[in-house]
């Protein structure tokens, strides 16, 4: 029986993990499918407060973690296929795994989205990549692809003209989400190309490896290849609430429904994160409100001692 189990491992997760152990409450920490979340999957984090020359993603998590497991958490490897919330304590299970918790914290964050082209996902691996910083290296000297006109696209372009010859940034619109200083910096790197206002018709990949993309101009129609070995999509994440649908409040589009902080209208289960913010999505925020989570459950643990 655990006092308080945390579902995911990001940011928000290990900081709820930080506050529960320091608290005495010998939190365990279910990794989920995505270990570290997405600050494991980003380079140069340069506007996470206490760190002026900033610092990688992945260093800032390991710090994370290493800090909540001086405190006493426990890290257990896998990803929640149930939750039975209806009475006290819950079941959570991970596989074949079932753990049994008094106070539950739902940080399972968001997972990054595909386009949703025929032959997409089995191309993962094989050209195609949600991630810059993992797979980056694969296209040395190599032509390749982003998708996306938010932040996420900014920065994985720039990032990836350390690899590659040459970066095409394919948006379906003309103006972009992203934030002024990153399309500047992307805009100023020779390497990077601005193709828009495009979409993916088709991901062209005849052996089985990507070899180039065919795009659609959204507003005459025309058609235009472009030769890349490697596509990069980022065009934004999805909530991992899945397992909750039905048990807890969530929006149109998954994120679940927070109430005076972490709550829920379940007694006991607090969220934080990006799992259920959609507006905000930065590091800083989702530490603060896996903070918020961590005080509510140990308040509610002192409050029900049964
Ligand atoms: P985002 O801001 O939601 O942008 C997603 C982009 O993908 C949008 O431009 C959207 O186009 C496009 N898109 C969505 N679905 C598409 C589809 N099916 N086909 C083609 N294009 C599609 O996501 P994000 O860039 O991942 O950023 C998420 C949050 O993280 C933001 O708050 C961002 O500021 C933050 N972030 C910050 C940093 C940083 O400061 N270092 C780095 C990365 C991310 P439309 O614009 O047309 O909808």
């Amino acid at each position: 029986m655990h006092n308080v189990t945390i579902i995911g491992s990001g940011c928000a997760g290990l900081t709820a993990a930080i506050y529960a152990g320091r608290a005495d409450l010998k939190p365990l920490v279910l990794d989920g499918h995505e270990p570290g979340g997405q600050l494991s999957l980003t380079t140069h984090v340069e506007n996470y407060p206490g760190f002026p020359d900033g610092i990688m993603g992945p260093e800032l998590i390991e710090n994370m973690r290493k800090q909540a497991m001086r405190f006493g958490a426990e890290f257990k490897a896998g990803t929640v296929t149930e939750v039975d919330l209806r009475q006290r304590p819950f079941k959570i299970t991970a596989g074949k795994d079932v753990y049994e918790t008094r106070a539950l914290i739902v940080a399972a964050g968001a997972s990054a989205r595909l386009l949703g082209l025929k032959g997409e996902k089995e191309l993962i691996g094989r050209g195609l990549s949600t991630c810059a910083t993992c797979d980056g290296y694969f296209f040395r000297t190599k032509p390749i692809a982003v998708v996306g006109g938010g932040d996420s696209a900014m920065e994985e372009a720039t990032f990836l003209t350390r690899h590659a010859s040459k970066v095409y940034l394919i948006h379906r619109r003309e103006e972009f989400r992203a934030s002024k200083i990153m399309i500047d910096r992307a805009k100023a790197n020779p390497k990077v190309e601005f193709v828009t206002p495009f979409v993916v018709e088709e991901i062209l990949a005849p052996e089985g490896l990507v070899s180039g993309v065919r795009l659609h101009h959204v507003k005459n129609g025309a058609t235009r290849e472009l030769s890349v070995d490697g596509i990069f999509v980022a065009i934004g994440h999805d909530p991992n609430s899945m397992v909750f649908r039905g048990k807890l409040d969530m929006d149109e589009n998954g994120y679940l429904i927070a109430s005076h902080g972490s709550l829920t209208k379940v007694p006991g289960v607090f969220i934080a994160g990006d799992v259920q913010d959609h507006r905000y999505r930065q590091a800083v925020t989702a530490a603060g409100s896996g903070c918020m989570a961590a005080l509510d459950a140990e308040k509610f643990l002192a409050e029900h001692k049964d």
